[in-house]
């Protein structure tokens, strides 16, 4: 049976993204070999890489001067060397707390300077994104721009006039982004990018080697601008599957046509979560991600029974997260929007059960 994949993460790939790399998994660009088993330094391989630097450059409309970078050790890695490379011990970072991921970059960033809440939405359990900002003199303004446990999404960038530095692990390539306003963008590719194992940073060259502090080699951004993300051995595997990413999302209209393509999805599910009377939305309407629905059953004791009929149809991966409970639809771009129809199907016949 066809699967319907709404999983959070690591989520849903294009097929024609899987099936060309099981094909070069046997045999990379007419080698012979695995692209698992050849040199990093190979010219074979270098093409790659360049394609997924200007893949990206492209797809995001990355101006000049800044760099791109594919690293490892995942966004958590990002939570602590965005502060070592941009933050000094005397300065103050501000930092929007929109949940889950915000809890877990605050306190590594304040391990390299001062940290201010410049704005939360804790006190109703992250149900919206706060707008109106402390308007502290900060060197930069942190925010996770969606929120893939509570299921909100920055629509419009924070108010503040000084430079972003943002987690854009959930929904980078789902919409255009203005980088310029950005010093720093960093996102985990395994939620709308490719496989887990590799890290996309977009820095602003002019804001590094400002900070009076001496950085490990490894955790310097210059380190990998200078060796274009090949100091060491990048995780090459990683990196293909998402350079064959960016060019599914160039081959079907770029960024522009997959937020179309995601905001009729989300329309599509939001609408039913709204007309359904046995389902309410948990957030706030405005602040609604398009990546990740988070909602539930008015009757909790249905949840087991609403699983099975979702299973039954070929979905998986709608559990809610263990700490917010009901359901989450993940529905990155990767997703058909005959995937949110069977999804609907399934919660229509069951409010006729059940309603
Ligand atoms: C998944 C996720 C992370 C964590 O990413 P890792 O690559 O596992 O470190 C961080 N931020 C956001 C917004 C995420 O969705």
């Amino acid at each position: 049976m066809k699967k319907h994949n709404f999983y959070a993460g690591p989520a849903i790939l294009p097929e024609e993204v899987k099936k060309k790399t099981s094909e070069s998994l046997i045999d990379f660009a007419g080698m012979g070999l695995s692209v698992m088993e050849i040199s990093h330094r190979s010219s074979q391989w270098v093409e790659c890489m360049n394609r997924a630097f200007s893949l990206a450059k492209e797809l995001l409309s990355i101006p000049e001067g800044y760099e791109i970078l594919f690293l490892t050790g995942g966004a958590s890695s990002q939570f602590y060397m965005s502060a070592m490379n941009l933050l000094d011990t005397n300065e103050k970072a501000g930092y929007i707390n929109t949940g889950t991921w915000s809890n877990k970059a605050i306190p590594e960033a304040a391990l390299f300077g001062s940290v201010i809440e410049i704005g939360s939405s804790k006190d109703n359990n992250y149900k919206y994104v706060p707008k109106n900002l402390n308007k502290s003199d900060v060197k930069y303004v942190h925010y996770t721009s969606n929120n893939t446990v509570f299921g909100t999404q920055f629509h419009d960038l924070p108010d503040t006039s000084a430079p972003l530095v943002a987690d854009m692990s959930s929904d980078i390539f789902s919409k255009p982004i203005d980088i310029s306003r950005h010093n720093l963008i960093y996102c985990g590719a395994q939620k709308n990018m490719g496989p887990a194992g590799v890290t996309l940073v977009i820095v602003n060259k002019e804001a590094l080697g400002k900070t009076g502090r001496t950085i490990p080699t490894m955790l310097d951004y210059r380190t990998h601008i200078k060796k274009d993300s090949m100091f060491n051995t990048p995780p090459v595997l990683p990196i293909y599957v998402s350079m064959l990413t960016m060019q599914w999302v160039k081959d079907n209209g770029g960024v522009n046509a997959m937020e179309k393509r995601n905001k009729a999805k989300a329309e599509l599910l939001y609408n039913e979560i709204d007309k359904n009377e046995l389902f309410y939305g948990f957030v706030a309407k405005e602040d609604r991600s398009l990546m990740n629905a988070c909602f539930g059953l008015h009757n909790e004791s249905l949840k087991d029974d609403f699983l099975s009929m979702a299973d039954q149809a070929g979905i998986c991966g709608i559990q809610g997260h263990r700490s917010v409970g009901g359901f989450r639809a993940s529905m990155y771009n990767a997703m058909n929007i005959e995937s949110v129809e069977v999804l609907v199907n399934v919660m229509q016949s069951f409010s006729q059960k059940y309603g």
